[in-house]
């Protein structure tokens, strides 16, 4: 877990939003004076994010007898204890000198920040939110706390300013026991060693070509970025482990991972070379996207299939090149049939990028890259949870989960957890209840509403405490 501490001046609504995160009138009910209650700790929860506030409300009424300076040093004691700082202030009222004595403090610190300009509900708010910009803390997430609204928006807030591993990483022991109790994942599990990062058109590209041998890999790979460099790659025998290739498309910089066709061959490792799954996953694992190379005039063979499962299950975006479209004798009809079949047979990605190519004469390459990086800025995008809420509103109005057992399932909130590939927690009454085919009306739909054709989507189903 991670702790926040609500930090800003006097009357700006702390404890509102103390009390609206711990859940409790803990705030009002404990003042007792006297007691040290000034960082006392509690749990709090904003949709599927659990942590732990640092009440620092109610100090200053003590403090007002004593001096600011004390205020100051307590707020700092929080700042230091805290992961996370809600800097809060009165968009109403608009800023007064304190809020930037205490926002240079905060920003002294170094800490994580999120600007939270409350009572933003209130007419004339419009100005202190502009002005809260000038504090330097980054964006201000109107919310009311008093109202309870804006709270979507607080909670991706939260995300990014931690990052998704911090939040929902496994640092903490107990909270991944009991999602494990608690939770059914469809699908594997969504990890990625960067799943973090934003999209990120300045890191290469990286990009697998994998395909049955002689589906044109090799000839695909050269023709994509010029024969002389392969000649640069390692002799035969040598471990295959992580040969790649930098490269840079239209500006974009790749990295290109070759299972078996990044070197030329001689007759003896032709034959040698079989397409192993193992070869195949680790390119696979190094990469973002994985170009499936088929043979358009011999397509979908079951290990074709087995190879794009693969890649689905690791999380992995696929793109498909039909290759030897010059031998191709009707391309319209042949076209609409492979992307029908297509279609059919990789579900779990519906909308798949498959592009008819030459690898020989070069035709269909530019489409096949554009379709590669359509498909890694859907692979890494994010939708907010204010409107995955609103589209939850519709779902819910117009095809709601059935019944089960005399009991209609309930789902309260969906947030997304993860990107790379997109993954989503759905907070719901009964997850072991809850029936496959929602959850896969539920993917499609979400696939559709949030255009994000062609990648896996993870859905996990959560019990909503
Ligand atoms: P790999 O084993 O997947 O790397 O396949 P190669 O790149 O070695 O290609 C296998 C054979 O198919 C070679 O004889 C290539 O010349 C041929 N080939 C590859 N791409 C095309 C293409 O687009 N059109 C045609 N007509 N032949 C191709």
């Amino acid at each position: 877990g991670f702790k926040v501490a609500i930090i800003g001046r006097p009357n700006v609504g702390k404890s509102t939003l103390f009390n609206r995160l711990v859940g409790k009138k803990l705030a009002l009910v404990d003042d007792t004076p006297g007691v040290t209650r000034d960082r006392r700790v509690h749990a709090a929860k904003l949709y599927d994010l659990h942590f732990d506030v640092i009440d620092t409300a109610g100090f200053e009424d003590a403090a007002a007898s004593t001096l600011p300076g004390r205020m100051r040093q307590q707020t700092e004691i929080a700042i230091r204890e805290a992961d996370l700082i809600f800097f809060t202030v009165d968009a109403k009222s608009g800023l007064m000198p304190d809020d930037r004595t205490f926002a240079d403090v905060v920003r002294k610190s170094g800490k994580p920040v999120v600007l939270v300009a409350n009572k933003a509900e209130a007419r004339g708010a419009q100005g202190g939110m502009l002005e809260a910009w000038e504090l330097g803390l980054g964006e201000p997430i109107p919310v009311s706390a008093e109202h309870g609204q804006g709270m979507p928006d607080l909670r991706d807030a939260v995300v990014e300013a931690l990052g998704e591993e911090r939040v929902f990483g496994e640092d903490d022991e107990e909270e991944s026991g009991e999602i494990a109790a608690s939770e059914v994942l469809i699908g594997e599990d969504i990890a990625d060693p960067d799943a973090e990062a934003p999209y990120d058109d300045t890191k290469p590209l990286r990009i697998a070509v994998v395909g049955r041998p002689n589906a044109g890999k090799s000839t695909l790979i050269n023709a994509l970025i010029g024969e002389e460099r392969l000649l640069t790659g390692p002799e035969a025998g040598i471990t295959r482990d992580s040969i790649s290739v930098d490269w840079d498309w239209r500006g974009r910089r790749i990295k290109l991972f070759d299972t078996a066709g990044m070197r030329r061959k001689s007759k003896v490792q032709e034959k040698l070379e079989k397409l192993s799954v193992q070869d195949g996953l680790r390119a696979i694992r190094f990469a973002e996207i994985v170009i499936i190379v088929l043979d358009a005039t011999i397509p979908f063979e079951k290990q074709d299939l087995q190879i794009a499962d693969l890649i689905i299950r690791e999380g992995r975006a696929p793109v498909i090149a039909f290759n030897k479209w010059d031998l191709i004798d009707n391309p319209q009809e042949l076209l609409s049939e492979l992307r029908e079949k297509t279609e059919r047979l990789l579900p779990q990605v519906r909308g798949i990028q498959a592009v008819p190519v030459s690898a020989e004469t070069g035709r269909g390459l530019d489409k096949l890259m554009e379709s590669v990086i359509k498909t890694h800025k859907v692979w890494n995008s994010r939708v907010s949870t204010g409107k995955l809420n609103r589209w939850l509103e519709g779902i819910l109005a117009h095809h709601p989960p059935p019944a089960v057992a005399g009991r209609r399932l309930k789902i309260k909130y969906v947030t997304q957890a993860k990107t790379r590939p997109p993954g989503f927690v759905v907070s719901c009454s009964r997850p072991d209840a809850m029936p496959q085919s929602y959850v896969r009306y539920l993917t499609n739909s979400l696939r559709e509403a949030f255009d994000m054709p062609g990648v896996p989507i993870r859905m996990a189903l959560r019990t909503s405490d």
